[in-house]
């Protein structure tokens, strides 16, 4: 990282060269040149309103679905603080969350409240801000089925309600621009019975723990499910189930995750995902689009 990029005044910390490999998911790749971790929303738009405009900035959360390159992140990365992360139930069957509260917790109030329809964020282990970003999603729903608005906090440090329309939402795909950070949604469920919502739960639990790497250093789903396809489907007829590269290798439980068996960097990972496009789109024709995001600079 050869550019050097000056702060404004922060209540919160900023730490240089702050390690991500502690905490995101794969366990690998660079720091960010600036882990910033503001007090809470009106620190964050002060500070973001004082950063020069050519600084990226980068939010994460708990880099559930993020490789990060293993020459780390040029600018700034905002990950919020637990004051950010928390969760109420407003009248109308509808939960407010900080951006920084885990799915489950979400799932969670929304069941010991009787309300419906949030059940499938059992099942998603990223926060608030990462589910509104990529429209996560599972079993049919997709964060824009319950999302009514999400506080944003533009890259020039305007706080803004955004409509869940304004968010353009497609398959895993918002059109949040790059650099703003979410701080905060309002989601909708319907009335339900807690002991029906809480069972659901439970079976998606079970049935996540059945089918998916979840104690692996991974990344969630690599490639998008094509239209008409399954993304794992292809890649296990393409011959990649357990396919190998130094540490990093092709979950043999679920072929659409990838897995740092311990020593890999992210170059491997990625250098992994893309011999599995290509013996893909040799042995079916179909170009798979990645779903992880790739962030940060190589080594
Ligand atoms: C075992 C496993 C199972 C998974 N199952 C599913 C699944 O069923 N369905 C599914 O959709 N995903 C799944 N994922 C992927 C992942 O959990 C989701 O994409 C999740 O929404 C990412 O949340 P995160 O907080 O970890 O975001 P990160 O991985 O930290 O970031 C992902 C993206 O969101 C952005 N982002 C994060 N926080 C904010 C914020 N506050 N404001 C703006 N942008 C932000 C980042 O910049 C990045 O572009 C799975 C992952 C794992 C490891």
């Amino acid at each position: 990282m050869s550019v050097c990029y000056a702060l404004p005044p922060l209540r919160g910390s900023a730490e240089h060269q702050g390690s991500l490999a502690d905490f995101i998911w794969f366990r690998t790749g660079g720091p960010a040149e600036w882990l910033v971790r503001p007090e809470d929303s009106r620190d964050l738009a002060v500070f973001m309103a004082g950063l020069a405009s050519d600084t990226p900035v980068l939010p994460v959360g708990v880099g559930s679905n993020l490789i990060v390159r293993d020459g780390g992140v040029p600018g700034v990365v905002v990950r919020l603080p637990k004051a950010m992360a928390k969760v109420s139930v407003e009248p109308d069957n509808r939960v407010r969350a900080g951006a920084g509260a885990m799915g489950i917790t979400v799932a969670s109030a929304a069941r010991d409240a009787g309300i419906a329809g949030l059940e499938f964020l059992r099942g998603i282990p990223g926060t608030v801000g990462g589910a509104v970003r990529m429209n996560a999603g599972a079993y049919g729903r997709d964060t824009s089925d319950i999302l009514i608005e999400a506080t944003v906090v533009t890259r020039d440090g305007a706080v803004e309600t955004w409509p869940a329309e304004r968010l353009g939402y497609t398959y895993r795909h918002s059109a949040l621009p790059a650099g703003a950070v979410v701080v905060e949604a309002l989601f909708a469920g319907v009335p339900g019975d807690k002991a029906v919502i809480a069972a659901e739960m439970d079976r998606i639990a079970a049935e996540r723990e059945a089918s998916q790497p979840l104690r692996s250093r991974t990344g969630g789903s690599t490639f998008k499910n094509p239209e008409g396809h399954k993304a794992w489907a292809l890649i296990d007829a393409a011959g990649c189930r357990g396919l190998r590269r130094g540490d990093a290798q092709v979950s043999e439980k679920h072929c659409n995750f990838l897995l740092n068996l311990g020593g890999a960097s992210s170059a491997d990972i990625e250098a992994l995902g893309e011999e599995v496009r290509a013996t893909v789109l040799a042995h079916s024709g179909i170009s798979l689009e990645w779903e992880i995001q790739r962030v940060g600079v190589p080594a």
